[in-house]
């Protein structure tokens, strides 16, 4: 299987000679196509720095990530340019959409900013794939946190970007908002196969997912995998049990 992120041996240190901080200690995994991550642990655990180093908003220490092959770590400021633009997509829990800009834009525009043609019918399925196809003409402030959340989703999407990355995307969405958007997750990671990555303390949003990653005290503590024909629920129950287990032994 193509692998399309590889973390190797990263470490990650932020702080003053005085005061230092190790965020990520001796990290190493791999995102292969077509996975579904969730990467969970106690909170300073080192979910967000992980996710930042292998998504180019943040640098390693030291250590290797690479992208497609490619190692990002001395990358000048184009070539990582050019590996957001065609390489990844992401998803913040804030939904960051343009505010001036309708949804139908908002999307647009990822295409433009990726040197893409803007292709009326691309947008248009990737709304009926996400469920938005009836917002396309709102503005932020017209639409619900689901519906933003699904509508920044498609302009991560829209792209064709091999991975997406998600950190705490149900963050600010109620319950059923938050099903629908995970499941929305699901039909995108098998339909179009793209990789996603997401960080979450969420354990119903982790259960969604084909791997669990734990991360504590910056290093990988555990992973579990989703097994053949096993149910979110009884996923989420093993979830759960690892995870209280991290915690109590903090
Ligand atoms: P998590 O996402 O699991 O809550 P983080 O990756 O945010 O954990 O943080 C890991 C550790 O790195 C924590 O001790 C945190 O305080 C520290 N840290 C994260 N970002 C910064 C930063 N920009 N400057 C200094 N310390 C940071």
């Amino acid at each position: 299987m193509e692998k399309i992120i590889e973390i190797k041996n990263v470490e990650k240190y932020y702080g003053t000679k005085t005061n230092v901080v190790k965020a990520l200690d001796n990290v190493s995994l791999s995102i292969n196509e077509g996975d579904f991550v969730a990467i969970m642990g106690p909170s300073g655990g080192g979910k967000s720095t992980l996710l930042n180093c292998m998504s180019t908003i943040d640098t390693v220490s030291s250590g290797d990530v690479l992208i497609n092959d490619k190692s990002i770590v001395n990358m000048n400021k184009k070539e990582i340019d050019n590996v957001r633009k065609k390489d990844i997509g992401f998803i913040f829990q804030d939904f960051s959409l343009i505010d001036t800009l309708n949804a139908y834009d908002n999307i647009a525009l990822s295409l433009t900013l990726a040197s893409k043609k803007v292709d009326e019918k691309a947008i248009k399925e990737m709304s009926n794939l996400l469920g938005i196809s009836d917002q396309l003409n709102k503005f932020s402030d017209e639409l619900s946190g689901g519906q933003k959340q699904r509508v920044a989703a498609a302009r991560a999407l829209i792209k064709e970007p091999k991975v997406l990355f998600a950190d705490e995307p149900t963050g600010a969405l109620d319950s059923k908002s938050s099903r629908d958007l995970l499941d929305k997750f699901v039909t995108v990671n098998k339909e179009l196969n793209t990789s996603i990555v997401m960080v979450t303390h969420d354990l119903l949003s982790a259960s969604y997912a084909n791997e669990v990653v734990f991360l504590k005290d910056g290093k990988v503590y555990n992973k579990i995998q989703r097994l053949e024909g096993e149910s979110k629920q009884e996923f989420q129950k093993r979830i759960n049990e690892l995870f209280v287990l991290i915690c109590e032994e903090a």
